[in-house]
């Protein structure tokens, strides 16, 4: 919601526009201009150029308070569950990623790492085990993007579908196939967690390959997770896609299901927790 600040800061804006002081002289260039620092967190700063005989004042959304929106707005659309966040209860991120768990995990995490980079193939397959950290690494790549305001879509594959046919309706239906053009051209990144387990439609299952096969042919990033390899191979068409490793890294996640142990911890957590608050 809009602050007082903002609103008042607006309010002034368009005051000064309607008097027809924002055009700008032609001798003014806009090096000229100097910030006010006018926003914590009214979200707008006053700009004024500082040369003698031509006082200048101009009124914009502060770029900090901004991006700050854009990057809350990026998050909250993503996918990927608030408790993840940075900050959250379980942060999902590569430095939250606990190597002492599992420590096959070490070349996975570099290479998801290296993925986040400029230049690295647009396609990354994380294949192996259930419970290894193979989300945890897709997510901790979401969060590099949204970080940088990139615009991420994280779909836990099998639940979204079981939740598309629970809710068979025309209405969902719709929404479902807004979802499906809207993943395959919009999004800077779409990460497809547990690829493989779904037991979607014939009629779901193709929408999705299609959605792969565009996002695959227009070199837009996507990671896939996948504990049943078995999937990705049987699957003639997505199997051919994934031998050209100037488009697409598959990395082999080995290493042992972590779930127990995390269990383990948070039972202690929960348990110390409770402990010290009775
Ligand atoms: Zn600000």
């Amino acid at each position: 919601m809009e602050n007082l600040g903002a609103i008042l800061a607006r309010l002034r804006t368009r005051k000064t526009s309607s008097q027809g002081s924002q055009i700008l002289p032609s001798n003014v260039s806009p090096s000229d201009f100097q910030r006010e620092e006018t926003c914590p967190h009214g979200g707008m700063v006053r700009l004024y150029r500082s040369v003698p005989g031509q006082p200048w004042t101009e009124d914009n959304p502060c770029p900090e308070c901004w991006t700050e929106r854009r990057k809350a707005r990026l998050y909250a659309t993503s996918g990927i569950p608030d408790i993840y966040w940075p900050g959250g209860a379980e942060p999902a991120t590569f430095e939250s990623f606990d190597l002492a768990l599992n420590r096959q995990m070490e070349e996975p995490r570099q290479l998801a790492r290296g993925y986040c980079e400029d230049g690295a193939p647009p396609w990354l397959v994380l294949v192996g085990p259930a419970g290894n950290g193979k989300t945890h690494l897709a997510k901790a790549i979401g969060i590099t993007f949204l970080e940088r305001l990139a615009r991420v879509r994280f779909w836990v594959v099998p639940a979204f579908l079981d939740q598309l046919r629970a809710t068979f309706a025309p209405e969902s239906l719709k929404n479902f196939e807004e979802e499906m053009r809207y993943l395959a051209y919009v999004p800077d990144l779409v990460v497809m967690d547990d690829y493989g387990t779904q037991s979607g439609t014939p009629w779901a299952n193709e929408r999705l390959y299609l959605v792969l096969n565009l996002r695959y042919e227009k070199r837009l990033r996507t990671v896939v997770t996948c504990n049943r390899p078995e999937a990705l191979q049987d699957e003639d068409r997505i199997r051919s896609r994934l031998y050209d490793t100037s488009i697409c890294q598959v990395v082999h996640c080995r290493g042992e299901d972590v779930r127990p142990k995390l269990r383990d911890w948070r039972t202690k957590r929960d348990g110390d927790y409770i402990h010290e608050n009775t």
